[in-house]
């Protein structure tokens, strides 16, 4: 079932049109005027509109041609209804943007066709734009946490560290990484590894904010962007996190195994941070102090 607009200043045309539609299940949306087929096209969003090219006030071309000018509308199919069946008319409804015609007066089983045409290749299109949008949400997200990914955390870092200058907004950058690591591997093995750092990135995103970021930085290494967060206030959730990684049991086979992580925390508006590159290095030289001062502890830059 959908939805479709038909604009026609014919009510004989619009009864006819909406009694076939109906039949085939759509719900059918009237106007009688340009200007009304607009508003109902902006404000209902239809699936495909049938649009009659000659109207009262504006007509049918221009209507057509500002659907197609809006991005609210734009990707709406129109089928022109007219009576002309002059090719030059049709030409000329095409090059506004229309997806085809129906040559009034119509017959029934073509215009149901033509209708269901169309609205095919909508729904083919829309379900590509789907597919493209989580391709392009896979392409930033690391495969075993679910994290976003390195590349992805570069990139927005850079843009968000120019908006907290621009606005004065305080902007937190927390990095840490997973003590002994190695060891950790070697003991229990490669697989049970993998399994901490997947369990590690849930518990990541249960315990930031949902407008925080958070990714995977490297291999046992993770980061987290904090947004209208001031160094204090971060150091502060920093050590929340390093103490609930502490507290979590993970459950591999029958052995219920800990990690402890060391976490860095720079932040802005700091005197020396002045670009994100010195953000992330600040985080991460923080990072190195906590590592050498015995690791299992936060400390800030
Ligand atoms: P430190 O406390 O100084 O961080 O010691 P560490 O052993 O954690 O650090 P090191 O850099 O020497 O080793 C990091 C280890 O992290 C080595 C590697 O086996 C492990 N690692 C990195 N990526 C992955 C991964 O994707 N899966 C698993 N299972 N282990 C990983
Ligand atoms: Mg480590
Ligand atoms: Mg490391």
């Amino acid at each position: 079932m959908a939805r479709i607009l038909i604009i026609d200043d014919s009510k004989l045309i619009l009864h006819v049109a909406k009694t076939i539609l109906n039949k085939q299940g759509h719900q059918v949306l009237l106007a009688e005027d340009g200007n009304t087929g607009l508003q109902t096209a902006a404000t209902e969003y239809p699936d495909l509109i049938l649009l009659d090219l000659i109207l009262p006030g504006i007509d049918g071309y221009e209507v057509c041609q500002r659907i197609k000018k809006e991005d609210a509308t734009s990707e709406i199919p129109v089928i022109m209804l007219t009576s002309k069946s002059e090719a030059a008319d049709k030409v000329r409804g095409l090059e506004m943007g229309a997806s085809d015609y129906v040559t009034k007066p119509f017959d029934e089983g073509e215009l149901i066709a033509r209708v269901n045409i169309h609205l095919q290749i909508r729904e083919l299109h829309e379900n590509l734009k789907e597919k493209n949008r989580q391709l392009k949400e896979m392409a930033n997200r690391d495969g075993l946490t679910g994290l976003y990914n390195h590349r992805y955390f570069q990139e927005t870092i850079s843009k968000d560290f120019q908006r907290a200058i621009r606005y004065h907004e305080s902007l937190s950058c927390v990095m840490f990484d997973i003590d002994h690591f190695k060891k950790f591997n070697d003991n229990y093995g490669h697989q049970t590894g993998d399994m901490v750092l997947k369990t590690l990135g849930g518990l990541i995103e249960e315990l930031i904010r949902d407008s925080d970021l958070s990714a995977r930085y490297g291999g046992e290494e993770f980061v987290l962007l904090m947004y209208h967060t001031a160094p204090k206030e971060a150091l502060m959730i920093a050590e929340r996190l390093r103490k609930a990684v502490e507290q979590y049991k993970f459950h591999a086979d029958d052995l219920v195994l800990t990690v402890n992580i060391s976490v860095g925390v720079a932040g802005f508006p700091h005197p020396e941070i002045t670009d994100a590159k010195t953000l992330i290095e600040c985080a991460d030289k923080a990072l190195y102090r906590a590592k050498d001062e015995g690791r299992n502890r936060v400390v800030v830059f």
